[in-house]
């Protein structure tokens, strides 16, 4: 079969999917917006900073990681995803989001009409805190100018913030997610949409219909 066509059939199962419990109204297909800028190309920015950040010891975290987990994905993406911190599956595997919250994060980016490759995930920690405990506040400090770094270098048109831990570290701010999230906020320039954690969502599915309320002003930004 066709990859392209392949590619639309995959896009509307994965749609389908996070539709059943996300009152989607609205179709969108792959390609029809743009999803990488213009400009510079990014990736040689990002592969220094990802030699140097694959070397940090700036808080207890590396004495018990299997590995850095720097981010992937879309060096020129105008859609940048921030997460907390990796998990075991990240960890093992050196990739941001790929546990079942990750899966879950592939099936919102699809159904908005993307492909993981076109946009860039990261985390506010690059290394796993232990039994996934919550990042604690040194640690957060110790590892914040990475997440500014890379969204400096990819300049993103939208960042979404997953989660409470991303979306109060970047917009400095102590108000809870639920209060947080919906929202477009800036930072250092860069529309923030934060959102629910994909974690989140798999407790707490009828919450999905939120999560794609704020991903239609996400694509509606992108498209602006
Ligand atoms: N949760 C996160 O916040 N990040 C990951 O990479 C995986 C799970």
């Amino acid at each position: 079969m066709d990859k392209e066509l392949k590619d639309i059939i995959g896009a509307v199962r994965s749609y389908m999917e996070f539709e059943k419990e996300s009152g989607i109204e609205e179709y969108f297909f792959a390609g029809l917006t743009g999803t990488t800028k213009g400009g510079a190309d990014a990736s040689g920015g990002l592969d220094a900073l990802r030699k140097e950040v694959l070397h940090c010891t700036s808080c207890d975290l590396h004495k018990t990681r299997t590995n850095v987990v720097f981010g992937s994905g879309n060096p020129n993406a105008e859609l940048m995803f921030i997460g907390e911190a990796p998990g075991e599956a990240e960890d093992i595997q050196a990739l941001p989001f790929v546990g079942r919250a990750g899966q879950l994060l592939t099936k919102i980016i699809e159904a908005m009409g993307m492909k993981r490759q076109d946009v860039y995930i990261a985390n506010i920690l690059k290394c796993r805190p232990p039994n996934n405990r919550a990042p604690l506040p040194e640690e957060i400090l110790a590892c914040q100018e990475n997440v500014r770094r890379q969204a400096e270098i990819i300049k993103p048109k939208v960042i979404c913030t997953l989660g409470k831990f991303a979306s109060q570290t970047l917009l400095g701010s102590t108000t809870p997610i639920s209060a947080l999230r919906g929202k477009f906020q800036e930072y250092e320039g860069i529309k923030v949409m934060p959102t629910f954690h994909p974690a989140y969502l798999l407790r707490n599915p009828p919450d999905k219909k939120l999560v794609w309320e704020d991903m239609k002003k996400v694509k509606k930004a992108l498209s602006e």
